[in-house]
């Protein structure tokens, strides 16, 4: 492979700034913005310049190598797609949304791919017609985009982002499962290449559906999931897959709520008798259905909301439920209400003139009870069901030995699934057997973020001087910077052709009327592992080394330095 040619900062199409930007709330955002790696285009759309192209480019290497081994093959399916598949299996709709559609000239329905299952089982469809072209694996790496309702974090939930998606393709269940070992395998060495901190934990399925499921979650505090670890054993779950135990109840065995003693007695507990279900100590939130549809979600008022989390629960069903800020702005969408269960709320809400007649209005409990009344079930709407929903706090047992659960924000960098054959069912996927009648195909699928890797990577790597990236993924090799006047700057460029022609990636800082100050500051902020210095003893052609992130520096000869780098 040739060798890189040194990358000039004087020519460098990357600015750093001394501020962080305004809106950003995440570190990785702040750093990789500052850094001059990313400039935001529009909200959750993010262009990539040469230092944040470079990161980006190693992960898709290591990535790749890594499918490539466990004989995935790489593919480039489209990412603006027909809406028919997705009707077949219903996703046109169920994604909500989240999906970007869009219409063409002539009319014609069409979407940004989120995600690619239904466009794979239409390939391998086309291309495989027994049972000895299987099993196979296809990947893609490859834009996705989503419409999600937050784009905040940065890079880490943008809403065009890069993903490496595959899928497998098997005939038989221990196939899939095979399958699925080999991605599962193969993800523990990306992750571990790429220098992340990470736990395994059991997921739900979500949108995409199936059965086994599993993430992989790097832990930061600006992660938007939560896992629990045991300490004990070897148990570790998103709390999504152990927190909601939807639990129905016979609707005919369930009290007015007005009859629920309040407001002296009530708890959760009372609730629970009321509602027939296990109390618990972990019994939080009251789920109601009203006519089949969820409309509302009791939350407890002493905690906050994270209405993404209850939303990407209850989506679609609950695409009408609201906060007390939507309220304000449009009380149209009032169904129901989620927010402070406090009963001078509800009254002053339901007193509201804006809440138009005939709206349901449900209500939820929290730690003190029921404030239920004015509201009375069966009586004022039509009661489906009451679910209770269990969510797993810091000390609750774990299922598997009891210890008390340790709980951890976390980003979710990867997620792999058995999917089973509800894609290979609605697209009717079959390939002949060993036989000769046909068989359907069962099928996994498996993501890594790409893009969120490298935020994730941020996070977990920097330390308060900036970015400080593992040797892999880093832009560069070495970082050198010449402190001074021509001198310094001609030796900065000899030592840097050496590198680069022993094979290494160079980024000189030649920048000239920048002071060694501002330019230490911008080679720490950048977080190239090694910085080379050619500084004060320049003349002597000595120059200094300095190790990224333990700070420790040696003065060493030119040749010395490159000995040692190279
Ligand atoms: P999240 O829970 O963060 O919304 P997800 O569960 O919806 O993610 P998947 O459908 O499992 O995501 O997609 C596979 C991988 O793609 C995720 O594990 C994550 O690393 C990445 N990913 C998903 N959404 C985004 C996004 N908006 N921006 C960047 N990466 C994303
Ligand atoms: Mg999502
Ligand atoms: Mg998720
Ligand atoms: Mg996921």
């Amino acid at each position: 492979m040739a060798n890189a040619p040194v990358q000039r900062m004087s020519q460098l199409m990357a600015k750093t700034l001394r501020d962080d930007p305004a809106d950003a709330e995440v570190l990785s955002h702040k750093l990789l913005v500052r850094a001059g790696y990313v400039r935001r285009t529009a909200a959750g759309i993010w262009s990539w310049l040469p230092l944040g192209k470079r990161v980006l480019a190693n992960v898709e290497r290591i990535v790749r190598e890594e499918m490539d081994a466990i004989g995935a093959q790489e593919v480039l399916l489209p990412a603006l797609l027909p809406r028919e598949p997705y009707d077949a299996t219903g996703r046109w709709d169920e994604y909500g949304q989240e999906l970007f559609r869009l219409k063409d000239r002539k009319g014609g329905d069409y979407l940004l791919g989120p995600t690619h299952e239904e466009i794979f089982t239409l390939l391998v469809k086309d291309q495989a017609s027994s049972y000895k072209d299987l099993p196979v694996i296809l990947y893609q790496i490859q834009h996705k985009y989503r419409d999600e309702a937050r784009p905040r974090a940065g890079i880490l939930r943008g809403r065009e982002f890069l993903m490496k998606d595959s899928y497998s393709f098997d005939t038989e269940d221990e196939g899939l499962a095979q399958s699925y070992a080999l991605h599962r395998a193969a993800y523990q060495k990306i992750f571990a290449r790429l220098g992340l901190d990470y736990r395994i934990c059991a997921a739900t399925a979500g949108a995409m559906g199936g059965s086994k499921s599993e993430e992989f979650l790097a832990p930061a505090g600006a992660g938007e999931d939560t896992f629990a670890d045991c300490p004990n054993c070897d148990f570790a779950a998103n709390t999504e897959a152990i927190s909601y135990e939807l639990k129905p109840v016979d609707a005919a065995g369930v009290p007015a709520l007005e009859e629920i003693p309040t407001p002296d007695t009530p708890t959760i507990e009372t609730l629970a008798a009321h509602l027939g279900v296990q109390a618990s100590a972990t019994l939080k939130n009251l789920l109601v259905k009203v006519d089949g549809e969820i409309v509302a979600v009791g939350v407890p008022g002493d905690r906050e909301v994270d209405m993404d989390k209850v939303e990407a629960h209850f989506a679609p069903a609950v695409v009408e439920m609201v906060t007390e800020a939507d309220f304000a702005e449009r009380p149209d969408l009032v169904r129901g209400y989620v927010g402070p269960q406090g009963l001078g709320e509800k009254v002053k809400y339901l007193a509201d003139p804006r809440v138009a007649p005939g709206t349901s209005w449900i209500t939820g409990a929290n730690k003190e009870g029921m404030h239920a009344k004015n509201v009375v079930a069966g009586r004022d709407f039509e009661v489906d069901q009451y679910v209770d929903v269990v969510v797993v706090q810091e000390g609750d047992p774990c299922p598997n030995c009891g210890t008390g659960l340790k709980l951890d924000r976390a980003i979710e960098i990867g997620h792999i699934f058995q999917l089973g054959r509800k894609y290979a069912d609605a697209l009717k996927l079959d390939v002949l057997g060993q036989n000769g009648k046909p068989v359907r195909v069962t099928m996994g699928s498996y993501g890594v973020g790409v893009s969120r890797a490298v935020a994730a990577l941020a996070e977990q790597t920097a330390d308060d001087k900036g970015l400080c990236w593992p040797a892999e993924v880093a832009p560069a090799d070495v970082h050198v910077v010449a402190a001074g006047k021509a001198l310094q700057t001609e030796l900065a460029l000899d030592v840097s052709e050496k590198l680069s022609a022993a094979g290494l990636r160079v980024l000189c800082d030649d920048r000239a009327g920048v002071s060694p100050g501002v330019k230490f500051t911008d080679s720490e902020l950048i977080g190239v592992p090694q910085i080379l210095v050619a500084g004060r003893r320049a003349a002597e052609g000595v120059v200094e080394l300095k190790d990224r992130k333990t700070g420790e520096r040696e003065e060493l000869t030119v040749d010395e330095a490159i000995a040692r780098l190279t």
